[in-house]
């Protein structure tokens, strides 16, 4: 078994959150290897949809993208189909795979050394350095960065615990070849709670998802069928794949000469499940934080505690609102849901919501304001969650560190429609 030579920091994990952390380190000048167990960097089940502000801050090569997004079709369980348009692209569909690699390239460009095909089993902190341990031997490091995305038994090992609340995303590759619009479809016969997507990207195909808590196959299954039996896609090429997606973050993402970044950390939108933007941002933050503890000669948790202040300053109220307005969708009956969905799509509301500067798809908290507070179709809503209206209609950041109502049951009350 080989030791490898001491560098300054390893990162585990080259998804988004780790190879961009990686590449701001190495354009610091410090020594980074970087360790995954895939062979294909940021080969990970993911649809590839990113916002706008994503592509202006974390630039694309234009021949990774698939298509723009300005509109969605949404299709809910009674009353048809609404849908959204807004006057300029707000998000891309991406290949992921290859936009995740270009960050580990340009890691590697600036100096970052990659280790592929080997799984971290351990990972053990001291007084002078990090031990991280795979199958072909010991590495050595100042510092670790666990970005090992979902579920890793990293974080439980490192003391970190698990991610309070997660849901299954399963996706397979469908033969669509008349689709050109992204379609989400509500419902709880669909994705109790959730929803599911049909999100054409290229040469005649599309991906097909869902979220679910539970048997989230078998409503993949039902839902294929369903798009089979409306002529929407032509048959599955290959088999679907599911992976989980954290709704709340670690409570704590930092300890001594040890960073939790990316999904591992819990930083996704509750609302949709995106992570690859937070996961970017975090990254950068994370970065910042690791290269001035260095610098400093100062790996204590103390020190490193920078990283999770910053980390929640951006991005804490944005997951509390977004965990928030989760739990109440999740409440919300079909009938309930397709009235939302319907008064939002009528003309005025829909050019009011989707027109403004509270558009976002990449930060969902002022739109569910907009939506919380909005006379017509907010009445309900506040109604059944009083504290998320309060919360979401007023622009205090600090409101973050305070516990929203999430307690709301996942099973649907007998609510008036
Ligand atoms: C079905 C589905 C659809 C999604 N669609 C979207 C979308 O459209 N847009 C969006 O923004 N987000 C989407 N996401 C979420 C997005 O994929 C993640 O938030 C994002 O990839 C998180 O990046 P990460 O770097 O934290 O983790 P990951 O991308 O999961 O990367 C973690 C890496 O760590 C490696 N690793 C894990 N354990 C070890 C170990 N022990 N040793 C070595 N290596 C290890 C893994 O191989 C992996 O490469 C989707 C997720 C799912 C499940």
């Amino acid at each position: 078994m080989a030791d490898v030579q001491d560098v300054d920091v390893i990162v585990v994990g080259a998804g988004p959150a780790g190879n961009n952390t990686a590449l701001g380190l190495a354009q610091m000048g410090y020594g980074v290897t970087v360790i995954d167990w895939r062979r294909d960097v940021g080969d990970k089940l993911c649809t590839g949809i990113v916002g706008q502000e994503c592509i202006r801050r974390f630039p694309i090569d234009p021949s990774f993208i698939h298509r723009e997004v300005a509109s969605v079709q949404a299709v809910t369980p009674f009353g048809g189909d609404v849908r959204f348009e807004a006057a300029t692209p707000q998000a891309r569909i991406i290949d992921r795979v290859a936009y995740v690699a270009s960050f580990a390239n340009r890691a590697r460009d600036a100096g970052a050394g990659y280790l592929l095909g080997q799984r971290v089993s351990a990972i053990e902190p001291d007084k002078h350095g990090v031990t991280v341990v795979t199958g072909e031997g010991k590495h050595r490091a100042r510092a670790v960065v666990l970005a090992a995305g979902f579920g890793s038994p990293l974080t439980r090992q490192l003391g970190f615990g698990a991610v309070t609340d997660h849901v299954t995303g399963v996706q397979a590759v469908a033969c669509a070849r008349d689709v050109d619009e992204v379609q989400v479809y509500l419902g709880r016969d669909v994705a109790p709670g959730f929803f599911a997507w049909l999100v054409p990207t290229h040469g005649g195909r599309a991906l097909v998802g869902l979220l679910a808590r539970r048997h989230a196959q078998a409503h993949l299954a039902a839902f294929v069928g369903r798009l089979e039996s409306e002529g929407k896609i032509q048959g599955i090429i290959g088999t679907s794949s599911s992976w989980g997606l954290p709704l709340r973050p670690l409570k704590r993402t930092f300890r001594d000469r040890v960073l939790v970044v990316g999904d591992a950390a819990g930083q996704v939108k509750p609302t949709s499940g995106g992570g690859i933007f937070y996961s970017l941002l975090a990254s950068e933050i994370a970065a910042k934080a690791l290269g001035g503890a260095l610098a400093d000669d100062d790996l204590s948790a103390a020190n490193l505690s920078q990283y999770q202040t910053e980390w929640k300053s951006l991005l804490a109220r944005e997951l509390e609102i977004g965990y928030s307005a989760r739990r109440l969708y999740e409440y919300m009956s079909d009938r309930q849901v397709s009235s939302l969905v319907q008064q939002a799509g009528s003309k005025g509301i829909c050019s009011d919501l989707t027109g403004g500067p509270d558009m976002s798809f990449d930060w969902h908290s002022r739109i569910i304001a907009r939506v919380m507070g909005h006379p017509a179709l907010g009445s309900g809503l506040r109604l059944i969650n009083p504290l998320l209206a309060r919360l979401a209609c007023r622009p205090d950041p600090t409101l973050a560190a305070q516990p929203v109502n999430s307690s709301l049951p996942t099973q649907v009350a007998d609510l008036p429609d």
